[in-house]
């Protein structure tokens, strides 16, 4: 690396660089070291990589990069941790370092990087754009003409792989489905904003709808601005730490804290990086107050449940077996566990079977399933192997990424199986009371 270039490794405070004690503890839960057995691919071999570069023992290389890429970020190793290791911060600045050392650039890959993450992401209306166009091939009929026609087989392997991943985009996004004001059902016992999100937005906008509709009948005013920002999770989880700080400011002046009771997030991934907004601004000296009150505020929709109390809906539907993903970055990111579980058994009809293996990574891990897809894969089949052992016909998860690839798995592997966020049962479980059935 140049001289006088930022090491994000380097400038990192030495606590967090050394507190690894070498254990071990973590080994048996990192899904990338059981497939291989190799301690390079674990927490532990990552870890000490990390800090002999730090120490000026290694340099930024390419296999370096290759490395840090090869790890999940599924942050499972944190949760095993009896020292307390901040995995999830290393691994940021880590790939930090990878991006400001360019060991991975090739043409093609800085190509799709300042497309997707440095232009697309960066301004919601480009991605809404996209999606729209999206929507447009898929709604003419071209994506199933395309399938069915056998033309696809003429692409090469990855572009097919990546076709069969392509998100259904829905008809209406969020802003189309929810007011920017909806007032509390009854009486108002909290203001809260709501963040629809990016991917979420275009794939699974009702959710966004029944998280809203969820809030107003526990009580909560939601404000939901049409317009919204990026949460920067994707950039500051891909080494772009200056682009992921922008959006942290912008969505600190949009939403300022102190206006409201809880920030809700109903994306697991989302929820763990919105929650680090200080630590990400932690030397900007006009917005680090704020963020800490903001880490506060920022409640994923569950946790904020548990913490109001949900109003039980009423028992009319017959009795369903579902059963609980976890997503990586609300369990072992945000230690958000028991709450969905609360939630899901709240609901009178439901009977919760317990998934083995419930917090292990389906393999989606933000675009992971996109840059390193056998590994993706293997975990994937390994998640629905477990799924289809409870002999639930229902799977519950809180993570756009964890619901987009469970639903594309269960689809290449013809499974009967619905993949929903547990809040939509909970809506579905208020609306039947209304006459209006679930439709899962
Ligand atoms: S984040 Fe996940 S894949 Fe990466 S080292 Fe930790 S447990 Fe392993
Ligand atoms: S990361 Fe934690 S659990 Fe893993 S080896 Fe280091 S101290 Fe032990």
């Amino acid at each position: 690396m140049p001289s006088g270039t930022i090491s994000h490794l380097k400038d990192l405070d030495y606590s967090v660089v050394q507190q690894c004690m070498h254990c071990g503890l973590c080994l048996p839960t990192c899904p990338t070291y059981v497939a291989t057995k190799n301690e390079r691919n674990s927490p532990r071999g990552r870890i000490a990589l990390m800090r002999a570069i730090a120490d000026g023992d290694l340099e930024v290389s390419r296999a370096f990069g290759e490395e840090m890429y090869f790890c999940l970020g599924c942050l499972a190793c944190m949760s095993a941790c009896p020292a307390g290791v901040n995995y999830a911060e290393l691994f940021e600045h880590a790939r930090a370092e990878v991006e400001t050392a360019g060991v991975l650039g090739t043409p093609k890959r800085n190509l799709i990087r300042a497309f997707a993450i440095k232009w697309l992401f960066m301004d919601l209306r480009r991605l809404q754009l996209a999606g729209r166009a999206l929507l447009l091939y898929q709604q003419l009929g071209l994506q199933t003409v395309l399938r069915t026609s056998g033309v696809l087989k003429l692409l090469p392997r990855r572009l097919r792989e990546l076709e069969a991943i392509t998100p259904k985009i829905q008809e209406h996004f969020s802003s189309d489905l929810i007011p920017p004001l909806l007032a509390a059902t009854g009486q108002k016992r909290f203001r809260v904003a709501m963040l629809t999100g990016c991917a979420q937005d275009l794939i699974f906008s009702d959710i966004n709808r029944d998280t809203v509709e969820v809030l107003a009948r526990n009580g909560c005013e939601v404000l939901t601005p049409p317009e919204q920002h990026c949460c920067g999770s994707l950039h500051a989880h891909n080494g772009e730490w200056a682009l992921a700080q922008d959006l942290a400011r912008r969505n600190l002046d949009q939403f300022p804290p102190a206006a409201f009771d809880a920030i809700v997030t109903n994306a697991g991934g989302c929820g763990s990086h919105l929650k680090h907004y200080s630590h990400l601004l932690n030397d900007d000296a006009e917005y680090r107050e704020r963020a800490a009150l903001w880490d506060r505020k920022v409640k994923d929709i569950h946790e904020w449940l548990a913490e109001i109390g949900v109003r039980p809906p009423p028992t009319e539907q017959p009795i369903r077996i579902v059963t609980y993903h976890e997503s990586c970055h609300l369990s072992h990111g945000q230690k958000v566990v028991n709450q969905p579980r609360q939630l899901l058994r709240a609901i009178p009809e439901l009977q919760l079977v317990e998934l083995p293996e419930s917090s292990w990574c389906c393999g989606s891990a933000g675009v992971y399933n996109i840059t390193q897809p056998e590994m993706a894969e293997e975990l994937l089949e390994r998640k629905l192997r477990h799924i289809g052992s409870t002999g639930a016909n229902i799977v519950a998860t809180g993570n756009p990424g964890c619901l987009l690839q469970l639903i594309n798995g269960a689809r290449v592997r013809g499974m009967q199986l619905k993949v929903v966020h547990p809040v939509s049962l909970l809506a579905e479980a208020y609306r039947a009371n209304q006459g209006i059935p679930a439709n899962v």
